[in-house]
């Protein structure tokens, strides 16, 4: 690849490296952000490295918030976005998880710490030099991914580079340089090793970002972080070794029925654009059996979880697209219905019939939760009842009176009710 003679850098980012520069350090844009713009994506998320300490970095700018002062980043704020500035630096031991860092290296030996070719490449974006001793344009242009040096040391050092390499190959659909790839598989084993949080990250950030996810899963699974992280993502039925679980050979039968009646193959392709689909929880409902579990391994939110058991509860459709099913149906689902119906379009392609009577229903603002009914506990005790677990039952008959009829829905008529039913 020809590097371009010059990018165009954000202003906030050129004055940093104005400032940084101006004070006698050296400063790069590094990361992401230019290996997405020589990729034509955008990305205005710049990484700058420097020579300046996270002390001298903190000195020189007004409005700093250490991120990961132990590991020399720094975020700058300027109009009220933050870049991360990180000092160069030099791994001096790790345990596969944290790192010990040295500062006062120089930027090539920074850059041979970075996980893989194409995250290391550097710009100068006042000098407009190019940095790119481990040949990441190359690779580029070849839509390769491989490790910076000796993949193995790569991925002992930090065993996050082997999910982060996936999350790449699925984000950019390329294929993994076969000595990097050997080694990932080699070593998927000490992903066990990892925090919850960091894999949850990169899960839900390569679900996001794949363009294929198809291809993401694919590579879980023949890479070996599956069956340590996720072993209940479900099969494709003829993705990589995919065939003997979902013949029920390795996961018992369940999976195999499971995975024949959600048919998860011909949906999975999601545009990325996107975003109501793209999300991750829902995603990972999808793709695996016991999505709770997942979650929870993963130390999702509550929020998170809470969904999950919520598109696993189901019932997954109404009875029928009748108006009456659609209405049963979403007063039993509760909040879980909109994701059902998102669940129901990625299994079968396009969204469900059902879809549009749910809006209209909602539009007409007809009662589906006891909140919505005409009456309350406090009304039925003003018309002489008995509180207790009995005057909660009169209310759920109630309910499902008014959800089969929403004409029934005023506060004489229900009041009558009442009476009948105590
Ligand atoms: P994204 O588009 O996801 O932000 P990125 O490559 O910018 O991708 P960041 O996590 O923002 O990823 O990291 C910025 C840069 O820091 C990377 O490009 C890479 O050079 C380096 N880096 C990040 N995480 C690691 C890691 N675990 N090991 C080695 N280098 C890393
Ligand atoms: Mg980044």
């Amino acid at each position: 690849m020809k590097f371009p003679s010059r990018l165009k850098i954000p202003t906030d980012v050129l004055q940093i490296a104005e400032t940084l520069e101006g004070a006698g350090y050296e400063a790069w844009c590094v990361g992401g952000a230019i290996r997405d713009t020589l990729l034509g994506e955008d990305n205005t998320d710049y990484d700058i490295a420097t020579s300046a300490t996270p002390e001298v970095v903190q000195g020189l700018f007004r409005n700093t918030v250490p991120v990961g002062a132990r590991f020399g980043t720094v975020a700058v704020r300027a109009h009220r976005r933050h870049h991360e500035v990180t000092t160069f630096r030099r791994d001096v031991s790790t345990d596969g998880r944290h790192a010990v860092v040295e500062y006062g290296v120089s930027l090539d030996e920074d850059l041979a710490r970075r996980d893989f070719t194409i995250n290391a490449i550097a710009y100068h974006p006042l000098r407009h030099q190019w940095r790119d001793p481990w040949k990441g344009a190359d690779d580029l242009d070849a839509a390769c991914i491989r490790a910076v040096g000796n993949p193995a040391e790569r991925f002992r050092e930090d065993y996050l580079r082997i999910l982060r390499g996936l999350r790449f190959a699925a984000r950019f659909g390329f294929e993994i340089e076969p000595a990097t790839w050997a080694a990932m598989q080699a070593l998927a084993d000490g992903l066990s090793r990892l925090s919850a949080e960091r894999v949850r990250d990169e899960w839900f950030k390569g679900l996001r970002g794949a363009v294929s996810i198809r291809r993401l899963t694919d590579l879980w699974r023949a890479s070996g972080a599956a069956k340590v992280w996720l072993p209940e993502l479900l099969a494709t039925p003829d993705g990589d070794e995919g065939i003997a679980v979902a013949s029920g050979e390795t996961a018992g039968p369940r999976v195999g029925a499971l995975t024949a009646r959600r048919g998860v193959l011909p949906t999975l392709e999601v545009d990325r654009g996107d975003e109501d689909l793209r999300d991750p929880v829902l995603l990972t409902a999808l793709l695996c059996l016991d999505p709770v579990s997942v979650l929870l391994r993963l130390k999702a939110s509550n929020a998170e979880i809470a969904r999950a058991t919520g598109m696993v509860t189901g019932p997954e459709e109404p009875a029928s697209a009748a108006l009456i099913d659609v209405r049963r149906w979403m007063a039993a689902v509760g909040e879980a219905a909109d994701d059902l119906a998102r669940l129901w379009r990625l299994r079968h392609g396009a969204p469900p019939a059902w879809s549009a009577v749910m809006r209209g229903i909602r539009e007409r603002g007809e009662p589906l939760t006891r909140k919505q009914l005409a009456v309350t506990g406090e009304d039925l005790r003003e018309a002489g009842m008995e509180p207790g677990p009995m005057m909660g039952l009169t209310l759920d008959r109630l309910l499902t009176l008014v959800v089969d009829d929403p004409g029934l829905n005023t506060r004489e008529q229900l009041l009558e009710r009442a009476r009948s039913l105590a």
